[in-house]
């Protein structure tokens, strides 16, 4: 019987040995490591290794990760108030907060959200 050997993932790409989640390559301090984004889980990395995989997460990402998701969860000074307009979906009353901001690409439209003033249910609409 051969000795068994730890099983090396085919593609290079790596999972924490924690909770399973795809790693993610960073460089902290001119030093290259692996990180999880779940657990925190740090893995030391040579160079070579980080440029394969940088590669290959690259290529593994779908368009969708282009979107930037802004923290919407504080209106700017800018925003204005509607009365009797947009009524909230949760709890139905009529006056919300509204402002829009740029979540996606420059050339499309900004998101349009709104935060009720009495429940402060906040969503958000797609022009
Ligand atoms: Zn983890
Ligand atoms: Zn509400």
């Amino acid at each position: 019987m051969p000795v068994k050997k730890p099983r090396k993932p085919k593609g290079g790409l790596k999972f924490c040995p924690k909770c399973g989640s795809l790693m993610y390559p960073r460089t902290i301090g001119g030093k290259r490591q692996l990180f999880c984004p779940s657990c925190g889980y740090v893995m030391e990395i040579s160079e070579e290794e980080i440029d394969a995989y940088k590669i290959k997460v690259k290529a593994k990402r779908s368009p969708k990760d282009k979107i930037i998701v802004v923290n919407a969860s504080q209106p700017p000074p800018d925003a204005l108030v509607l009365k009797g307009q947009v009524r909230c979906p949760k709890c139905g009353h009529d006056e919300v907060i509204f402002w829009m901001m740029q979540t996606r690409s420059a050339d499309e439209p900004p998101t349009r959200f709104y935060r009720c003033t009495k429940c402060g249910h906040t969503w958000r609409e797609y022009a």
